[in-house]
């Protein structure tokens, strides 16, 4: 059966770049690591990864949705979810759930479902992506709202939309920030509520950053090994893939000149040769491969096209192969970014920890 190893040291590894990144940047406050655990921990399976986070001190972490949220509830201390609302049958017991608001009118649509009563939200500020978060202008009138509900206001966050380029972007969006946290802490001693958490930073962010006086990270990507910035980041270069993607053997035939192999009989055969078949397709969200594009294995061996929804085949007879040990090579060929290769692996592969 295809498996996945999630490599702990190389886990451990990561955390540690940033870790000494994040020293190197504020000498004296201990800024906190959270980390992104959301759409299946991208891919890496969420059950396993917020064991390991949890293993190594992980304290905060983020995730898609409130069925996420739910997931690994017991785990952390802090645990937010990005996007939705809170189901009306929510766990009022897990207060340590927090709803990302991103707009005014989620309130009203809250109060529909749901007493509010001392549920915990951050705050998602607009600084400039214009995707997603409430416009500054906002801000007062939606602390209003979070108040008058007695709900918790635990948090006030940004998304940096320049983190992989453009310095000059990058940095007015990082001073937009400052500016949110400069307001809602005149309105905290104003209106009389705690100081939330404040966070901006995500992994390309927060290794180019070279000051930061936010009180967490939110690193997804990086703790998985990777990087996608244009720009040189000298941290980057030491992050270390945690994935590998393993397929087995399901059968083997000899097959001769001129044989032809899989749909449509796209690859021929030129010599006898030996032709395996191993137990990972597009069905488990490795990309297809249609002959379009050359793909390779780690031991340089070529997965041959068409491959099938289930299995590929290939000139190797090993019981084993690993398929990918690096989603940024699978990337490059596809046109995309290691985060969409690894999010599309099925949930229902076994993923080990090694
Ligand atoms: C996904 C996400 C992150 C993590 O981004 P990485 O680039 O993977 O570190 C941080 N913040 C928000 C709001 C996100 O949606």
């Amino acid at each position: 059966m295809s498996y996945i190893t999630i490599n702990k040291a190389h886990f451990k590894h990561n955390l540690n770049v940033i870790r000494t990144h994040l020293d190197s940047i504020n000498k004296n406050k201990k800024i906190e690591i959270a980390a992104v655990l959301k759409d299946n921990a991208y891919g890496h399976g969420l059950d396993i990864m917020s064991d390991l986070a949890r293993e190594c001190g992980i304290e905060s972490v983020f995730v898609k949705n409130y069925y996420e949220a739910i997931c690994v509830a017991d785990k952390f201390k802090n645990v937010t979810f990005f996007y939705g609302i809170l189901p009306s049958d929510f766990d009022k017991t897990k207060t340590n759930i927090y709803q990302s608001i991103h707009s005014i009118d989620d309130f009203s649509v809250m109060d529909k479902y749901c007493d509010l009563f001392n549920v915990g939200v951050e705050l998602k500020v607009n600084v400039g992506m214009n995707r997603n978060g409430i416009q500054k202008s906002e801000i007062e009138k939606c602390i209003n709202e979070i108040l008058k509900r007695k709900m918790r206001l635990v948090g006030v966050f940004s998304h940096n939309g320049f983190g992989d380029s453009d310095e000059c972007n990058f940095k007015i969006q990082c001073d937009n920030f400052l500016e949110i946290k400069e307001e809602v802490l005149y309105l905290s001693k104003k209106m009389g509520f705690n100081t939330p958490r404040f966070h901006s930073l995500n992994s390309s962010c927060t290794l180019r950053s070279k000051n930061s006086d936010d009180d967490l990270v939110r690193i997804g990507i990086a703790l998985y090994g990777y990087l996608t910035n244009d720009i040189f980041i000298e941290s980057a270069k030491d992050l270390k893939p945690i994935l590998k993607l393993y397929a087995n053997k399901i059968s083997t035939k000899e097959l001769h000149k001129g044989d032809r192999v899989g749909y449509d009989g796209l690859t021929k055969i030129n010599k006898i040769s030996k032709v395996s078949t191993y137990d990972i397709g597009y069905g488990d969200g490795f990309y297809r491969i249609n002959g379009s594009k050359e793909v390779k294995m780690p031991n340089g061996e070529q997965i041959l096209p068409k491959t099938s929804m289930d299995c590929f085949s290939c000139f190797c007879t090993d019981d084993e192969i690993c398929v990918m040990d690096n989603a940024d090579y699978i990337a490059k060929i596809f046109d995309t970014i290691p985060y969409e290769v690894l999010t599309r692996l099925s949930p229902f592969i076994k993923r080990i920890v090694i």
